[in-house]
């Protein structure tokens, strides 16, 4: 492993108590992996040893799901995403789980599934592996759900609540498919600052009792609101955020709610407005078919990923951890 980004994902995940079914410690967690490969086991045909990779989630590819091209919603994700298996050693020789979104990417080295294996040799280096890492999840989520999901057009104005990767994914991505309004809201300043950078047209810095729904309003400027990127979780944000949907509107939740969350759904408005909720994984797409087009924008400047990366040694992964809460690391890279 050369590097790997830190997402969301891995600490909701560590907070969730062993016990919980499929939940085992110790195990290694880490989802945005950038490495060489060392080995290849038998039948491998993705990569050979000494290529680069950038990693991203695993799927079976036999269910009907993955016949159809939805493997982000793979009927054996959990099993295979989630819970792992046992393939890592402590340096003591126990058994620990490996295998996180198949590849268990907090490792120097570690035993990942073909199907993670986005093999990059002859478009990056090994140096801009570093850089990269964070293709695979958090970018590749947000990115993927503005033209996969969404589908957006240039008469389009999108919101996206949540200024973290999946959130400037997302407004990168709207940016470079030239919808006509992108309003980014957070509630950290500096976030917001970034996302105009990148392509906000508006900002709204919210606090604990702001009214989402008219403020949103209020920005769109009479304005018919299509789409909203809703990558917080948080239940008061969804639910401030929905009001504020025009004719036509979808929310898609991308951000994983609290376990108990519950969303109040007024159902005639929906009815009349014909506005929709629908939740969504991993921008609706694969590694394989994702990242090469992501790195095609980086190479173009249209998706400037240096802008929110944040480097740190593998071994200050905590510090990494309060970065990314403070909000100074927007996305955090641990680097090997
Ligand atoms: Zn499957
Ligand atoms: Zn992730």
């Amino acid at each position: 492993m050369v590097a790997s980004g830190i997402c969301h994902t891995d600490v909701f995940l560590s907070c969730i108590p062993s016990g919980v079914p499929g939940i085992e410690y110790p195990r290694v967690l880490g989802h945005e992996g950038a490495g060489i490969v060392e080995e290849v086991g038998p039948g491998v045909t993705t990569a050979a040893v000494g290529d680069p990779v950038l990693l991203s989630y695993t799927y079976c590819s036999n269910c009907d799901l993955c016949g159809v091209n939805q493997k982000q919603y793979c009927l054996n994700w959990d099993g295979l995403n989630i819970v792992g298996d046992k393939t890592l050693n402590t340096a003591g020789g126990d058994a620990v789980q490996g295998k996180f979104f198949g590849q268990s990417s907090f490792a120097g080295q570690s035993i990942v599934d073909e199907a993670s294996v986005v093999n990059v040799k002859g478009t990056v280096n090994n140096e801009e592996l570093k850089l990269l890492a964070p293709l695979g999840c958090g970018l590749m989520t947000g990115s993927g759900a503005v033209f996969n999901s969404a589908k957006v057009k240039p008469f389009d104005i999108v919101v996206v609540t949540g200024i973290g990767a999946v959130g400037l994914g997302a407004v990168m991505a709207a940016k470079i498919a030239g919808v006509k309004e992108i309003i980014a809201v957070d509630r950290i300043g500096h976030r917001l600052q970034v996302a105009k950078e990148l392509g906000a047209t508006q900002i709204l810095e919210s606090k604990p009792d702001t009214n989402l729904t008219e403020e949103l309003q209020k920005l769109a400027g009479g304005g018919r609101i299509s789409y909203i990127f809703e990558t917080t979780g948080v239940v008061g944000v969804i639910q401030g955020a929905l009001g504020a949907l025009g004719k036509h509107g979808k929310l898609l939740q991308i951000g994983v709610p609290p376990m108990d969350g519950e969303l109040k759904v007024p159902l005639y408005r929906l009815m009349n407005q014909n506005q929709g909720f629908e939740c969504i994984y991993l921008g609706e797409t694969t590694g394989q078919e994702w990242v090469p087009k992501m790195i095609k924008w980086w190479r173009e400047g249209k998706f400037p990923i240096e802008k929110l990366v944040k480097f740190y040694p593998a071994k200050d992964a905590l510090e990494a951890l309060h970065g990314m809460e403070s909000g100074v690391a927007i996305k955090p890279v641990l680097v090997w």
